[in-house]
């Protein structure tokens, strides 16, 4: 069959065996791989699930949620592509089941079917094969990588793979290649990798009628040319379409590991591409030489309440390792509950910490251990930086402690406070569905010259992104600036408050927008590097001090 020349190649990376084996992380390197080349590229996540998007769901659910810079609230995979690519996402990167029937449900009420029965094949395949296709279409991209979330063989999945079946038809296989992420686990009483798993995985996947083109495997022990040679032959590819992807110590270890694989070369070659030298990768080794040598440690605490899950704090925690990096010291975080922070524990919690960060979150349970560890920052000059609704608890704290406001609080968690410093946005009061009506994505912000946010930014206009619906109260403001909490950072137009400092403290920084979100490995974002900054000049401010107690002790006695 002739195929049309399609103006960018389509890649698939899908899931089989099991779950959370990073085809998230594996999609990035490829693409970095490929970026690194000179190639344009971009990637999506389609995920099985129906909620429309994930902005509804817990964090611990499925972790953090994305939020792009047009205001799309998505998979926590996004922030990887963007960290490894240092290039935005937007809505179109991410799409759920729940989307595509929403749009095939409100064209079958527009009467766009015209009587047709609508189904899933054709109908919800189409839509699928139309958005996968969306990106390709924009003539930005020469490379489209689509990650499937799910497993192969999950019924949720099946109209992907379907989709999948019929794009590689349609375009051929020049434009479009399939890449599945496998598990090969390791039997400890039979010293023995295992490859039956991926080979069952395989056969369901051709079951649908996809064959795949290249299999990762994901394993603890190296395979051996001999496992890639039985896998290449039960699975019906090529032995050097079979890579390792061995465990690794940092998720930025995966493009050189996937270089070293020659994942890139394999892909290119399937694709017909021209051949072109080695990824120029310079700058990305350079980061990865930095995170593996660094000068010393700091200790920073985060505090939050979702923190038996990790990834609903993802972006914090690589913004942590970038800004680390850029200060060539190690960061190592210390989760705490801010359910168990009271007045009286806090000094024992944070005993030997450098920097504290209150985490964003939304309603009532552990509010008052957050108040509790920004009070002890403040306090006891600790640097500090709260986002979103760490940023609002910084203000409740300062009300209630500084201001004397007894029972300030935001009317999120008590409606009838005598003193409502955070209430509800004006354009909030109308809202009543949950899903995505948020103050969501990027908005313009302005600092003040003589800040410490404007000596942090180096200019007077920022651009920041959002996800809250209550705000700071600026019937308060006059009173909080006389006292010494300052509004750094306001929405140009609306007046909004978008940053809080205190003054006669080192660091000690609240933003009602997350920062997190746009920390790349190129471009660390420059209030997570000053506030370690700040934290490591804490560290060795205490530590001159300790020395000098000892010593004035010693010569005491
Ligand atoms: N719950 C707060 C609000 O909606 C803060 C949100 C957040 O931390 N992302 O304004």
């Amino acid at each position: 069959m002739d195929h049309p020349s399609s103006p960018a190649k389509y890649i698939f990376v899908t899931g089989g065996v099991a779950s959370s084996l990073g085809k998230g992380i594996i999609s990035a390197s490829l693409a970095k791989l490929l970026q690194a080349r000179g190639y344009s590229v971009t990637i999506q996540k389609f995920d099985p699930y129906i909620n429309v998007d994930p902005g509804t769901l817990n964090p611990y659910e499925h972790g953090e949620c994305y939020v792009t810079e047009d205001g799309a609230e998505t998979d926590l995979d996004l922030g990887h592509y963007e960290r490894f690519l240092n290039i935005p996402t937007s809505q179109a990167n991410n799409v759920t089941t729940g989307r595509i029937y929403k749009s095939v449900i409100e064209k079958e009420r527009r009467g766009d079917y015209l009587g047709k029965t609508v189904q899933i094949i054709p109908h919800i395949t189409d839509e699928i094969k139309h958005r996968m296709k969306l990106l390709g279409e924009s003539g930005r991209y020469e490379f489209v990588i689509t990650e499937i979330g799910g497993t192969v063989g999950d019924i949720e999945s099946l109209p992907y793979i379907e989709a999948i079946r019929q794009l590689r038809l349609e375009l051929g296989s020049k434009n479009c290649l399939v890449i599945h992420l496998t598990l090969i686990p390791y039997l400890a009483a039979a010293g023995e990798l295992k490859t039956k798993p991926t080979q069952h995985s395989v056969k369901l996947f051709l079951e649908h009628g996809v064959q795949p083109d290249i299999i990762v495997c994901r394993t603890e022990h190296p395979l051996g040319n001999d496992l890639k040679r039985k896998i290449g032959l039960f699975c019906n590819v090529n032995e050097h379409s079979v890579i390792e992807s061995r465990d690794a110590s940092s998720i930025y270890d995966v493009p050189l590991m996937m270089e070293e694989e020659a994942l890139d070369k394999e892909v290119l070659e399937k694709l017909q591409m021209p051949g072109t030298t080695a990824p120029d990768l310079q700058s990305w080794k350079e980061f990865l030489h930095k995170l593996k040598n660094p000068g010393s440690t700091v200790k920073m605490a985060i505090v939050g309440k979702y923190i038996e899950l990790k990834d609903a704090y993802k972006s914090i925690a690589e913004a942590f390792i970038h800004a680390g990096t850029a200060n060539n010291v190690k960061v190592v975080l210390e989760w705490i509950h801010s359910e168990k922070i009271n007045a009286e524990n806090a000094a024992t919690l944070f005993n030997g910490i450098n920097g504290i960060l209150v985490a964003p979150g939304f309603g009532e349970r552990g509010i008052e251990g957050k108040i509790e560890a920004i009070r002890y920052a403040r306090e006891n000059k600790i640097p500090f930086l709260g986002i979103c609704l760490g940023m609002q608890c910084a203000v409740i704290e300062f009300a209630r402690n500084v201001l004397h406001l007894e029972g300030a609080h935001s009317t999120e968690m008590a409606k009838n406070t005598a003193y409502p410093v955070i209430h509800l946005q004006d354009t909030q009061k109308k809202v009543t569905q949950k899903g995505g009506t948020m103050r969501l994505g990027a908005y313009p912000c302005h600092l003040e010259p003589q800040s410490l946010a404007y000596s942090i930014y180096g200019r007077k206009e920022i651009s920041e992104r959002h996800r809250h619906r209550y705000e700071f109260n600026n019937e308060f403001l006059g009173q909080f600036k006389a006292a010494g909490m300052l509004a750094s950072g306001v929405h140009p137009e609306k007046g909004l408050v978008e940053i809080v400092e205190v003054k006669n403290h080192p660091w000690f920084v609240g933003v009602q927008f997350h920062p997190e979100y746009k920390s790349t490995v190129d471009c660390p974002h420059p209030l997570f590097v000053s506030f370690v900054k700040a934290a490591f000049d804490y560290l060795v401010g205490t530590s001159i001090e300790k020395k000098a107690q000892k010593h004035g002790a010693a010569e005491a006695v």
